[in-house]
């Protein structure tokens, strides 16, 4: 029987070839081994649960299909781990642990994750700098992000027609993820495609290592070679480069240099681009030049969807009535909506006791208070008269001598870059001041940020602090 369906599976592969490309043939479906369990039931052995899950994600039906259009039986397929796989090894179907097929029960597979030497795909997204958390499977399409979504999606398919793909909106929002879904994506569809994700921030410090190490001008071809050879590159707040002399003119260089060639660009930034202070113009020109797309705060429905996805995926047990207040309570980003969740995951994996209103509200109530504290100019003034070792009350005050009026347009400016309030919002909280006086301080800030690495030094510093104390 078992000779039979070997037959079988080979002429199922060679169906399978139609259908699937070449370099995924090779990646998924000649790396299986299967096994007939009994004549309904079809065990596929594979390397590890990575492959187990995109097999069945995205191959499960075409075999199916492939074994039935052959034999005319409708088989269950099931999954198993099996680190290293003779070929034909006759495997104790009793002592393995089975995976159910994507109808069924999934069970756990500790201690059987091992990655194939053959195909080492962990490692292609680890050294692409991709966390395979990120994917479109588990990315919640609400109002507030469907054009986004759907852009992101076509792209993995058309890499190079629309350049650049250009992703913002407020923090917490899913940017990050569904760029990084993007690249997830297209490795999984073929490994062999270089892609490279990295945050802004990331790689205006390479590039000045780089520039750093570099004895010539022209040595940094490392950095060069490194981000023009690529067919996707992921940069994600870009907004970071702004006010960057070189950091700007080389990923002008590079941005050019991958479109020419065809290859693909995604960025993301809190802002749109013209909106980006600091930003040069012909990066702007050229960051507008393919689909710019914006993520907006979830709806209700959305924010309760991903609640319950999440509880979903990590099986926790919880009622949709904690959830639906959870979700009426948590507005503004995913992120608090994550940090609730985990809380309360917490809560009850370590003291086993039930979710009561209060704890909830409590639970609720901390992240709101925290995440609120990032935001307020409060913090920034506490923050900015300790380090110029004045009261908070003097920053607020009419006073106007540069030992007092220096550091209050420092602090408004960060209530503007950190704290992200309105010029409006920010006078009024620095006494009622008009807002062309904030812009004006604003303005001049920023001017000495970029011009001045004293100022630079100091902001950044307290920035650090800012981000410490939030
Ligand atoms: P951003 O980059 O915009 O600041 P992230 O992508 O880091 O936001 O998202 C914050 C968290 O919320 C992440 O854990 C992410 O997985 C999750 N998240 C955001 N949007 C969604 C969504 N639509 N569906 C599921 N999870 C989401
Ligand atoms: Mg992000």
């Amino acid at each position: 029987m078992e000779d039979n369906f070997m037959n079988v599976w080979e002429k199922a592969v060679d169906i399978l070839k139609d259908e699937v490309s070449p370099i995924a043939m090779k990646t998924y479906i000649e790396v299986i081994v299967p096994r007939l369990i009994n004549k309904n039931t079809v065990c596929l052995l594979c390397p590890s649960s990575y492959y187990v899950d995109t097999i069945k994600h995205r191959f499960v039906e075409l075999i199916r299909n492939a074994l039935n259009y052959l034999t005319s039986v409708d088989y269950e397929i099931v999954f198993e781990v099996k680190t290293t796989v003779p070929e034909n090894e006759i495997t104790d179907i009793d002592d393995v642990e089975i995976i159910r097929g994507q109808f069924g029960d999934v069970e756990s597979l500790d201690g059987k994750e091992k990655l194939n030497p053959i195909l080492d795909i962990e490692k292609i997204r680890e050294n692409a700098g991709l966390n395979k958390r990120y994917t479109f499977d588990n990315f919640i399409i609400g109002n507030n992000n469907r054009f986004a979504q759907a852009t992101a999606y076509s792209i993995k398919d058309n890499l190079g027609l629309t350049n650049p793909l250009y992703i913002y909106g407020g923090v917490g929002l899913g940017k990050t993820h569904l760029m990084q879904a993007i690249g997830n994506a297209v490795i999984d569809e073929d490994p062999s495609k270089k892609v490279f994700y990295c945050s802004g921030k990331d790689f205006v410090e390479e590039l000045v290592n780089d520039i750093l190490n570099s004895k010539k001008d022209d040595l940094n071809t490392n950095f060069k070679n490194k981000y023009r050879n690529l067919d996707l590159l992921l940069i994600d707040d870009v907004q970071i480069i702004a006010g960057k002399q070189k950091s700007q003119e080389e990923f002008f260089h590079t941005f050019n240099a991958l479109c020419e060639s065809g290859k693909q660009i995604v960025l993301t930034s809190e802002r749109p681009p013209k909106e980006i202070n600091g930003l040069e113009d012909r990066l702007k020109t050229r960051f507008s030049m393919g689909v710019s797309v914006d993520i907006q705060t979830p709806d209700y429905e959305t924010r309760l969807a991903i609640l319950k996805k999440k509880a979903a995926e990590e099986r926790y047990v919880i009622s949709d009535d904690i959830l639906i207040k959870v979700a009426t309570k948590v507005k503004s980003n995913v992120r608090e909506l994550e940090g609730v969740f985990n809380k309360l995951m917490a809560y009850t994996k370590f003291t086993n006791n039930p979710l009561t209103d209060p704890v909830v509200d409590n639970v609720i109530e901390s992240i709101l208070v925290k995440n609120s504290n990032v935001l307020s100019s409060t913090l920034v003034m506490q923050v900015v008269a300790k380090f110029f070792d004045l009261p908070v009350t003097d920053l607020t005050s009419d006073k106007r001598s540069t030992k007092i009026a220096y550091p209050r347009q420092i602090a408004m400016y960060l209530c503007r870059e950190v704290a992200d309030m309105s010029f409006p919002a920010i006078g009024k909280d620095f006494g009622g001041r008009d807002h062309s006086t904030v812009l004006h301080a604003y303005s001049k800030i920023q001017d000495e940020y970029e011009n001045n690495p004293d100022t630079k030094d100091l902001i950044d510093d307290i920035k650090k602090t800012l981000e410490r104390e939030g």
